[in-house]
């Protein structure tokens, strides 16, 4: 496969970013010694930029960032890609609008998927974030197209940016790699969050149409977005 120098601009820009990412996934502490990879789709090509296997975050720096085609195939690089390549690109190949993966074994998110349970959404953060429940995705062996099967079946039925592959632990996903990293961060933190509440009785669910409203907010409203201007005699806009 050639790559264009447009191309390779964007894949140049797209190394950094994602080794940058993988150094939030320390920071987070949501991975330990080589575990867990970000990628990033390169936008308009069957392209995806993610880790090298098995080597030490300290040494996760732009270079060392790979390129490689949906298949899993590498195309630039000099390191084995990360096991998880198959995964992500089978992510990338069926669901267009998403353009970053994120793969961790967080803790708590791990300890939800060794239960095969899904996250009831008891809080409102995860109303915002996540618009619901978090998913079980099915048992998937490593190797094949299997865990990206079970990744996309489970969140095409849902409005989820986050799946706890059974017995494994969760992948994210998001319009970029930076937002999948976000939905791996928020992740454990309400897979903590409604693990503790649990130890002290039953978690009260939210009604689903305040789900839906919170959800809605969220996506659409919240943020650094373009400020309302109230009209005269209006009560202003939001806070
Ligand atoms: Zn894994």
């Amino acid at each position: 496969m050639t790559v264009t120098d447009e191309v390779r601009t964007t894949v140049a820009t797209l190394r950094r970013t994602v080794a940058d990412l993988h150094q939030e996934l320390t920071r987070y502490q949501l991975v330990v010694w080589t575990a867990g990879n970000v990628s990033a789709r390169v936008p308009g090509q069957q392209l995806l930029v993610i880790k090298p296997s098995g080597v030490s975050y300290d040494e996760l720096d732009a270079d060392a960032m790979l390129l490689c085609d949906f298949d899993g195939n590498l195309v630039e690089g000099s390191r084995l890609p990360s096991s998880d390549t198959a995964a992500h690109a089978y992510v990338y190949r069926h669901m267009p609008h998403v353009g970053g993966v994120v793969h961790t074994h967080s803790t708590y998110a791990c300890a939800w998927s060794a239960r095969a349970e899904p996250i009831p959404c008891v809080l409102t953060m995860m109303a915002d974030e996540f618009g619901g429940d978090i998913p079980v995705g099915p048992f998937a062996m490593i190797g094949d197209d299997s865990i990206g099967r079970g990744i996309v079946e489970t969140l095409s039925s849902s409005r989820s940016s986050a799946v706890l592959m059974q017995n494994h632990g969760p992948f994210t996903i998001g319009k970029d790699s930076r937002e999948a990293v976000k939905a791996a961060v928020m992740l454990e933190d309400v897979a903590r969050s409604v693990h503790i509440a649990r130890q002290l009785g039953e978690p009260v669910r939210i009604d689903p149409h305040h789900v839906d409203a919170l959800f809605d907010r969220y996506q659409n409203v919240y943020g650094q977005g373009t400020a309302p201007v109230a009209s005269p005699g209006s009560p202003g806009g939001v806070a």
